[in-house]
């Protein structure tokens, strides 16, 4: 492949992209452009531990600028690209700059879905994606007493959890009749709506808010469709991301939701890939996935590194995902669309069991309550291509384990 490579966007996809270059042994010259201010840093922390200062802002920086320097990747910083041209092989910059590719990465993410409101520019109205967002989250925490959460996803009950922890009075409302409704069964939804009642935390469901209240330019009150009224001194809105594909689309790329690739993260252009959150990926049944995941970015940026270099390494491990709130370590593996069957193991009154969700006998996916070995068990078998029998996964005295032999 001819230099250089040039990476847009400077999360988890856009670094790994140019380190498994490296690891690929790719010598020419890299350059990992993104629009932040930051090197590289982990978003997962900043709806968990950096909240409640658990985790430092130090720990969440994957890479200095100096060790990307010494693998001779080149991070450019605070600089967004405005275009791509593929007929010329450039990519101009929004400091003026037009720089000439060899080989193309799109990991250009996806932002928060906006509340579709007046009001959400007032002060103390905040969605959580970059390192400021979080920065201005722990600002408001600080003099905040109530705060409302719109949207009961994984990241507004993990920022629930943590400001409850923090002796805040949270109020979550979301507009569907159940918690995480695309992503876990009822049955998890009813527990975790039961997990932040217990701590104090009041959980409206099928609460569509209509209205954002401000006072002196502040957020005060949030009101929903249903006439009530909640007193907010904060208010973090958590509906869900977009794709950033628009410049992918507007350079003539296939786009549905997200950059369309096959396993390899090629797109029809064989000087460009794309990894992470930015994606749909075509799946063997033609149908395109999108995932919003640490491991997706992962293993996508290293198909994408191997697919510049001309080789094949399509991202064939199963999904998985992971959410904490409060003491409670939700892990996932697998997806569950079109399950027929759940079967659990374990007990929900002591917050430990797994839930298992089966299609015609065969396993899709578990989520698996703070049981991190049957969790482990699970994923390895699934990647396997294996599963145990429903009976099997419903019986405590049965070893997973065991079917890894086989
Ligand atoms: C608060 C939070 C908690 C999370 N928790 C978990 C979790 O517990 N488990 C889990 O698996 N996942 C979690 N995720 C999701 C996970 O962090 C993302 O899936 C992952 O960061 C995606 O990486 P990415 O590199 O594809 O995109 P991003 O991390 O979004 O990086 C893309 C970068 O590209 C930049 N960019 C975009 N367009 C341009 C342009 N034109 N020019 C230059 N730069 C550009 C963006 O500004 C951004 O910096 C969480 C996400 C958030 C926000």
């Amino acid at each position: 492949m001819n230099s250089p490579v040039i990476i847009i966007g400077a999360g988890m996809a856009g670094l790994t992209i140019a380190e498994a270059l490296r690891s690929e042994g790719f010598a020419g010259q890299v350059m990992l452009i993104g629009d932040e201010e930051r090197s590289p840093y982990q978003r997962p922390p900043l709806s968990k531990g950096l909240l409640t200062g658990e985790n430092t802002e130090a720990q969440l920086q994957m890479r200095t600028p100096e060790a990307l320097e010494k693998k001779n990747i080149e991070l450019i910083t605070g600089v967004k690209v405005t275009t791509i041209d593929r007929a010329s092989h450039r990519v101009h910059l929004d400091d003026g700059r037009s720089l000439e590719y060899g080989g193309l990465a799109l990991a250009t993410g996806s932002r928060n879905r906006p509340l579709p409101l007046p009001g959400v520019e007032l002060d103390g109205v905040i969605s959580l994606r970059t390192f400021d967002d979080a920065k201005r989250l722990i600002e408001g925490l600080k003099d905040a007493q109530s705060m409302v959460v719109v949207g009961g996803g994984f990241i507004g009950l993990e920022v629930a959890a943590c400001a409850n922890k923090m002796g805040k009075d949270v109020v979550i409302l979301e507009a569907m009749d159940r918690l995480m409704a695309r992503a876990v069964a009822p049955l998890v939804s009813e527990f975790y709506a039961g997990v932040h009642r217990s701590h104090g935390v009041r959980v409206e469901l099928n609460a569509k808010v209509s209205e954002l209240v401000g006072r002196d330019g502040h957020i005060s009150a949030v009101r929903t469709a249903d006439g009530k009224e909640y007193p907010a001194d904060l208010l973090l809105v958590g509906i869900g991301v977009i794709p950033n594909d628009e410049l992918a689309k507007a350079g003539g790329l296939e786009c549905n939701h997200g950059i369309v690739v096959d396993a390899c993260a090629r797109t029809l252009d064989p000087a460009i890939v794309a990894a992470g959150d930015c994606t749909a990926r075509r799946q063997a049944d033609g149908a395109l996935l999108r995932l919003e995941s640490v491991q997706n970015a992962l293993e996508q940026g290293k198909s994408a590194a191997a697919a510049l270099m001309g080789k094949d390494r399509p991202f064939v491990a199963v999904p998985w995902f992971w959410s904490d709130q409060y003491d409670v370590k939700l892990q996932m593996v697998g997806l569950s669309a079109g399950y027929d069957q759940i079967v659990t193991r374990g007990s929900q009154a002591e917050q430990k069991f797994t839930v298992f969700y089966f299609r015609a006998g065969k396993l899709l996916c578990v989520d698996s309550i703070n049981q991190p070995k049957i969790y482990m068990a699970v994923r390895k078998l699934l990647d396997k291509g294996g599963s145990p029998t429903p009976e099997q996964a419903a019986d405590e005295s049965f070893a997973l384990e065991t079917l890894l032999q086989s």
